[in-house]
């Protein structure tokens, strides 16, 4: 990390999602930089000398409460903004626990896909939706040739085939 990333760094980053290859944007900012820390003193002895007076020891605890609430937010929010919003895949918990990740993105699948707005939507996951979508129908198909089978409907090209076949062995 330069010193310039420590000072000052640009609002968003672009990227991809390591899952679904979707494009996404995500804040650059996981920490205070040095300006927040600067803002932070200007911003407490401010307060302080408008409640107290200039330079109270009493702005020292604002400052505190000013540098940890913003070291919070700006670490949440880049926390939130980590997790793709297409598939719900999570870069951060992949590298702590893959299997964990892999269940998370299940979920959101399964969440989402109940959804119409989702449906709309351009998420890469709605491929995998068609493609099983897909699946479901060849193998209702194969289950419905099946139960006919079974049902002692004998398709007419077995029965042509089959000498033994009763119908087929001419009378003499
Ligand atoms: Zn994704």
């Amino acid at each position: 990390m330069g010193l310039s990333s420590l000072i000052f760094r640009p609002a968003k980053e672009h990227g991809f999602c390591a899952f679904c290859r979707a494009e996404r944007k995500y804040p650059s900012k996981k920490h205070l930089t040095v300006l927040d820390v600067f803002a932070a003193i200007v911003l407490s002895l401010v307060v302080g000398g408008a409640i107290w007076e200039m330079f109270d020891p009493r702005s020292f605890v604002l400052f505190t409460f000013a540098i940890g609430s913003g070291e919070v937010f700006i670490f949440l929010r880049w926390r939130h903004h980590m997790v793709c919003r297409y598939c719900g895949f999570d870069p951060v918990l992949y590298n702590v626990s893959p299997n964990r990740a892999r269940e998370k993105v299940r979920q959101f699948y399964e969440d989402k896909i109940k959804s119409p707005n989702f449906i709309l939507s351009k998420s890469p996951l709605l491929e995998v939706y068609r493609s099983q979508l897909e699946r479901e129908r060849v193998l209702r198909k194969i289950e419905y040739v099946k139960g006919r089978q079974q049902g002692g409907l004998v398709p007419r090209e077995a029965s042509k085939l089959n000498p033994t076949s009763s119908s087929s062995t001419p009378s003499l």
